[in-house]
């Protein structure tokens, strides 16, 4: 017993040796979540529709990690069971998958349109389970991974304007669990990150909007927006050994937004 307290250290949320893939990683959480896992240590497989890296190559280069930039529209089921086949081919495994890349399309409830339902479904939930499925078959073999899914509030509430996007977020948590249940005993973890309200260009437009900004604010214990660095931690800490015995976990990283 005494060996297994002194065994412990800083070096358990270190994430050397370590390859990632990242979705969504040219902007935004997504970019965040790729810093915080280089500088922690972890080589980088990132992925996003538009292929525009030059401000992520450029924080990735200082941290003086490898990392390999791939294009695809994960609308597309083709494109999704790519990344981890890629992935795979450049460094011979997968260690962590970051599941971030996700999109909102807002309207009210009556007039949604099932094109934008679909479109919403398919790249927040759908993607996400095909491209876990890949990367857990691979974790499978190696006999350890983690697997972070990034939910919302969203998981958890019901919002206005935003129903496949709600919708789908609740599924993300259900499947957090779900991932977790049946490859717990591969020593694969899955865990999701829950951020609060995030200064993105996802939430430009509510932040645009006085009224509603000033609504969100004054809910908010924290008392302000988080920025990208405000989820650092979090995803290193759910990459690392440090969280090992942590699985089927939705962490909210929300300056106390829940607790409300
Ligand atoms: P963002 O700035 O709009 O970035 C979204 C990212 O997802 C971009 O990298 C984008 O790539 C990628 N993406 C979207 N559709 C894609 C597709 N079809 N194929 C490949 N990549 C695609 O959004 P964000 O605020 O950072 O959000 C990131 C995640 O956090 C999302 O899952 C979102 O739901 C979640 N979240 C955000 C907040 C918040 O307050 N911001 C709160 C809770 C949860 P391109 O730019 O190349 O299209």
């Amino acid at each position: 017993m005494i060996n297994d307290l002194t065994s412990f250290s800083l070096d358990y949320f270190s994430l050397i040796g370590k390859v990632a893939i990242v979705t969504g990683a040219n902007k935004g959480l997504g970019q965040g979540y790729a810093a915080a896992l280089a500088k922690a240590g972890a080589d980088l497989f990132l992925v996003s529709r538009s292929g525009n890296w030059d401000e992520t190559r450029e924080i990735i280069e200082e941290t003086g990690r490898r990392a390999v930039f791939f294009q695809a529209d994960l609308a597309n089921r083709d494109s999704v069971k790519q990344v981890a086949a890629e992935c795979l081919k450049t460094f011979g495994k997968i260690d962590i998958l970051v599941n971030n890349a996700g999109m909102i399309l807002r309207a009210p409830l009556l007039e949604y349109k099932e094109e934008d339902w679909d479109t919403v479904m398919e790249v927040n939930l759908n993607s996400l389970y095909l491209l876990s499925q890949e990367a857990a078959k691979v974790m499978v073999e190696q006999k350890r991974g983690k697997i972070i899914n990034i939910a919302s509030m969203l998981s958890f509430q019901g919002g206005k304007f935003v129903p496949p996007y709600t919708a789908s977020k609740h599924a993300v948590a259900g499947l957090t669990k779900a991932f977790a249940n049946e490859l717990a005993e591969y020593n694969i973890q899955i865990n999701a990150i829950a951020p609060g309200y995030i200064a993105t260009d996802n939430t430009a437009l509510i932040r645009a909007d006085e009224k509603r900004n000033t609504e969100i604010l004054s809910r908010i214990p924290a008392g302000r927006w988080a920025d990208p660095s405000d989820l650092m931690g979090a995803v290193v800490f759910l990459s690392s050994r440090a969280s090992d015995y942590i699985n089927g976990h939705i962490l909210a990283v929300d300056g106390g937004w829940l607790a409300r």
